[in-house]
């Protein structure tokens, strides 16, 4: 036997630890934090809802698994998941803006950049959208900005809070002026509900930036935010160039806006459903509830429980 062959008959037998691990990556068994390195078991790594034990990374979550992370099991109910996009523009950049729709459609198996619906929330029921950045960069055309509408329409008339998941690279350039008219119409809608005094909540994940930053994202009556979320209008190229002059360092990130009032609280992805759940309820339309009427109690007096909402005798 040469020395090669010996060489050659060792690496088939006994695969090196990094080659072992490599592979056990590939297959999707372990994953690698993309900030610490650290390896996590996938299985458990999805049950930490794809934050990284070690050093708390947040991993980018897909739609339907963010949907089955704040909805309570069996009551998702999803709207208008039919509403698939055209090209009216006849757009084509590298290919035809209609190609690519159909290609990222079969890749990520959605229709478009959004999933809305309603569900309940620690039993409290809830109207929900979630971006998913894997379609366009998350991008906002006119599906998700007419899915968001009527998400948003919907939640007035049943007297439903809105919590809206945004990941977003910004209005879809493949759509032009129709892209941009969304901020408007969802800004509309929003306006409508705030009046209805119902309580709208966005949660700001990695990235949210662009025409959904200058829109719905800001636009909350709370917003919070994922730890070291990238969260910005445009990007610090474009602004050092229009403005002249340099920019602090991590200035579009969750923390940064936190401080400086933009955010009100950044909220690790374990603690979500909870926190959004315990917000909801506090600010739920109130409903008085009543002590019941003890007859036997000569000292009751109907008076003392009964007050007024908006001027009118309950
Ligand atoms: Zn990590």
């Amino acid at each position: 036997m040469s020395i090669l062959d010996w060489f050659a008959k060792q690496e088939k037998s006994e695969p090196s630890i990094q080659q072992q691990q490599e592979r056990e990556i590939a297959d999707g068994l372990w994953t690698k934090c993309e900030a610490c390195g650290a390896l996590t078991y996938t299985k458990d790594l999805m049950v930490n809802q794809l934050v990284c034990p070690e050093c708390g990374h947040h991993f980018r979550v897909e739609s339907s698994e963010r949907i089955a992370q704040l909805i309570d099991k069996n009551t998702w109910k999803p709207l208008n998941e039919h509403l698939t996009p055209t090209d009216p523009l006849k757009f084509s950049d590298r290919k035809p803006y209609c190609d690519r729709i159909k290609d990222t459609q079969e890749k990520t198996g959605l229709v478009d950049a959004v999933q809305t619906g309603t569900g309940l929330i620690d039993g409290l029921p809830l109207a929900l959208g979630v971006m998913d950045f894997r379609f366009m960069g998350g991008s906002m055309g006119s599906v998700v900005g007419e899915k968001i509408c009527r998400l948003i329409e919907h939640a007035t008339t049943e007297r439903f809070p809105v919590v809206i998941v945004c990941a977003s690279g910004g209005a879809r350039m493949q759509e032009g002026m129709l892209s941009l008219m969304q901020m408007a119409k969802i800004s509309g809608a929003l306006e409508r509900h705030r009046n209805a005094k119902l309580l709208y909540i966005p949660v700001l994940s990695h990235p949210t930036t662009g025409g959904v930053t200058a829109s719905f994202a800001m636009l909350g009556d709370l917003i919070l935010a994922e730890p070291k979320a990238t969260i910005g209008f445009a990007g610090r190229r474009v602004i050092e160039q229009t403005l002249r002059e340099k920019l602090p360092e991590g200035f579009q990130t969750s923390e940064y806006l936190l401080k400086h009032g933009f955010v009100d609280a950044i909220v690790s992805r374990t603690q979500l459903k909870r926190t959004l759940a315990q917000l909801i309820s506090i600010h739920q339309p109130f409903f008085p509830v009543l002590p019941p009427l003890d007859v036997n109690d000569k000292h009751h007096h109907t008076e003392e429980v009964a007050f007024k909402i908006d001027g009118k005798q309950l």
